[in-house]
């Protein structure tokens, strides 16, 4: 299996400088749409899931919901290898798409697959990630339902508030295909209406934003990137 993963990134690293922006499609301010990864390496990416998950199915943990819906990529054994994908290939080709005052740099990156399907999670509320840029890539075809739809970038005082209808962007997942935004670009997602989805999440993060979002949230103040105020 590391095999896999390792020969995959070295392939990756092989590519063209300017491949992966140009695989991008901007879908809004600092939100972009491309295909990156192969059939192969989802269709790899999902059996190692599932297998997985009828490990812990039947042998560790039958009750336990959470498990069924998400699984860490350290839990998997690709931990090192979305850290790299992350941080060698994707900041350099965040930077280059993403309008921003200064250089984005992930300090770290949490990742995990999750699964959606009417005996999983069927959607997902309103909320932010905690990361600076999210990386979401869809795994597999095969369902229906369950787009992403984004609503602006917000600070923490105004993520609760009303939807803002014609701020709404819908992404249909596409197998393959990536989704890159920023984190607190507030985001839900729609039931499913047939079908399983897994994705691959990976929240890339930077401890000064971090720490930016917290000062906002215990002072009460809206932040300049804010759309939503
Ligand atoms: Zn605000």
């Amino acid at each position: 299996m590391k095999d896999f993963y390792s020969t995959y990134l070295t392939s990756l690293m092989q590519r063209e400088g300017n491949f992966f922006s140009r695989s991008f499609q901007s879908k809004g301010e600092n939100i972009f749409h491309g295909e990156i990864l192969d059939s192969e390496f989802c269709d790899y990416t999902v059996k190692l899931v599932k297998e997985h998950i009828y490990n812990i199915d039947k042998f560790v943990n039958p009750t336990n919901s959470m498990h069924s819906s998400a699984v860490s990529t350290q839990e998997l054994g690709i931990k090192n290898f979305v850290d790299t994908f992350a941080k060698d290939i994707l900041e350099d080709v965040v930077n280059s798409l993403f309008l921003n005052r200064s250089k984005i740099i992930f300090d770290s990156i949490h990742s995990y697959i999750v699964r959606y399907g009417a005996k999983y999670d069927r959607e997902l509320g309103l909320h932010v990630d905690d990361s600076i840029v999210t990386m979401n890539l869809c795994l597999n075809d095969g369902f229906s339902g369950s787009d992403l739809i984004l609503n602006g970038t917000t600070c923490p005082i105004h993520m609760d508030t009303a939807i803002i209808n014609n701020q709404e962007i819908c992404i249909k997942q596409k197998k393959g295909f990536m989704i890159l935004h920023a984190g607190k670009n507030r985001h839900y997602v729609t039931p499913i209406e047939s079908g399983e989805r897994y994705n691959l999440i990976a929240w890339c993060q930077n401890n000064d934003e971090k720490n930016k979002w917290f000062e906002a949230l215990n002072n009460n103040h809206c932040l300049d990137y804010c759309e939503i105020s």
